[in-house]
């Protein structure tokens, strides 16, 4: 049994190599996503991956919806049509950088002290590439899966998908259709048990505009003018003092409840009377904290004015506003109506979009193996089902009823403060420790959803 053991260990060691060695050439490929069309070049590691997949037997499919922004989704047709399939979702653009602010070279995909650095490092190059292997792996070894497997590599999708995951949701679903899926920013442990973290939904988005109307006139006299810039400066400062209502997600409830921080700041973690009292305690966690039980609105756009000299008569503010489960477009205007009060006889609300909160179920075959998988590594490992406050490509998904999980394993040097902390900021890496683990718990993960008979018969 021991040998059979080492095989094991020598095996996951292996998917933990390969998925290194192909996340160092996804970094190096600096796929960054400044938001405009032109930038990206996602066709990179289009070509890179399809390089990885040379003499596997998989070609798959690229589909480049605008010059340069590729994506590729391979798929590994099931022996049963009717049993459910599973697709691997992960993006190949990252977000820009500033190099001031890092330590080493966001593109350098350096190895040191056993710790990846790198832009993509954990968002989330790092799961395309465990992805990519455990794919690899799978054809190479003759594994027949009961459902389809689908390895799609996306661009895009930070920002917001246009030319990834939205696009082929909308133009070429037959290729990444599946049943169930796994996505990013899953894996981080809370507490002592410890509870792992899996992002079973995210917050929905409403984006809103402010119209801020003033009166222009000459900046040398500006006493008693209506400046529509001093104007926007008190709507924004009255929007950041305001306050949504505190609502206790059952998923906040139990995240509250893993931190482990006392019975009574746990209390009031819990309590939509106490939260504010409770938020300090959890430290760098706060602002995940405060998002997940508040629909937020933050102003983060603002111009006003062309010239030093001209009072500005128009202003606008651009508002990023996350919902929380069930809020709605009347529920939102109405915060920002008595945020703004008497204020609104200068400033119109633009823009009605409301893109929902989703969240999938817990209870299905998919998640108990994901409980497994997890437990191979740690045994007394509990699953924490979570709400994710920004948003991911799983939300396409979630949509159409299709569940779709964020899910990774990492080691025990993190924790969601430290995972947050990196997740587009500087100096972002990832220990070689938790590669293995991820690429190891896929691994398992996909053969044995796809290897067994979980009991689902699907109508085709
Ligand atoms: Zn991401």
């Amino acid at each position: 049994m021991a040998i059979r053991g080492n095989d094991v260990a020598d095996a996951s060691a292996s998917l933990g190599r390969q998925t290194t060695e192909l996340l160092q050439q996804l970094i190096r490929n600096a796929a960054v996503n400044d938001g405009s069309p032109d930038s990206g070049h996602e066709i990179r590691q289009v070509r890179t991956l399809q390089a990885f997949f040379e003499g596997s037997g998989l070609e798959g499919v690229v589909v480049e919806p605008h010059p340069g922004r590729g994506n590729l989704v391979i798929r590994i047709p099931g022996t049963d049509p009717h049993a459910p399939s599973l697709a691997l979702l992960g993006h190949t653009d990252v977000v820009p950088v500033e190099p001031a602010g890092w330590e080493r070279d966001p593109f350098g995909a350096e190895i040191v002290d056993d710790v990846l650095w790198g832009r993509g490092a954990i968002d989330m190059l790092d799961l395309t590439a465990a992805y990519a292997v455990v794919t690899r792996q799978i054809a190479r070894s003759g594994f027949r899966p009961r459902g389809d497997l689908v390895f799609a590599a996306v661009a895009d999708e930070e920002n917001g998908g246009h030319y990834g995951a939205g696009w082929l949701t909308e133009h070429r679903l037959e290729l990444i259709d599946a049943d169930y899926v796994l996505t990013e920013s899953g894996g981080a442990p809370a507490g002592s048990r410890p509870a792992i973290g899996v992002m079973i939904g995210e917050k929905g988005q409403a984006p809103r505009t402010l119209r801020v109307t003033g009166v222009p006139g000459h900046g040398s006299a500006p006493w008693g003018s209506r400046n529509a810039a001093v104007i926007a400066a008190e709507a924004i400062s009255r929007i950041s003092r305001f306050r949504t209502p505190t609502v206790i997600t059952p998923q906040w409830h139990a995240y509250a409840a893993a931190l482990e921080l006392g019975a009574d700041v746990t209390a009031a973690l819990q309590s939509p009377e106490r939260l504010y009292e409770g938020l300090p305690a959890t430290g760098r966690l706060q602002g995940f904290a405060h998002a997940s039980t508040h629909t937020t609105i933050s102003p983060n756009v603002v111009h006003a004015g062309e010239k030093h000299n001209v009072i500005p008569g128009e202003a606008t503010i651009r508002l990023d506003i996350r919902v929380l489960p069930d809020v709605d477009a009347a529920e939102i205007e109405g915060y920002i109506r008595e945020a703004l009060g008497d204020l609104l006889e200068h400033i119109r609300i633009e823009g009605d979009l409301i893109v929902p909160s989703t969240v999938s179920p817990v209870e299905t075959p998919l998640f108990d193996v994901l409980r497994s998988a997890v437990r191979r590594a740690r045994p007394a490992a509990e699953l924490l089902p979570m709400l994710a406050a920004g948003g991911t490509d799983g939300r396409f998904y979630r949509a159409r009823g299709i569940p779709a999980y964020g899910f990774g394993v990492l080691s025990d040097r993190w924790d969601y403060g430290t995972f947050r902390t990196l997740f587009h900021g500087h100096n972002e890496r990832i220990d070689l420790d938790s590669i293995a683990l991820t690429a190891d718990a896929l691994d398992f993960t996909v053969r044995e959803f796809l290897g067994r008979d979980h009991g689902v018969r699907l109508p085709r």
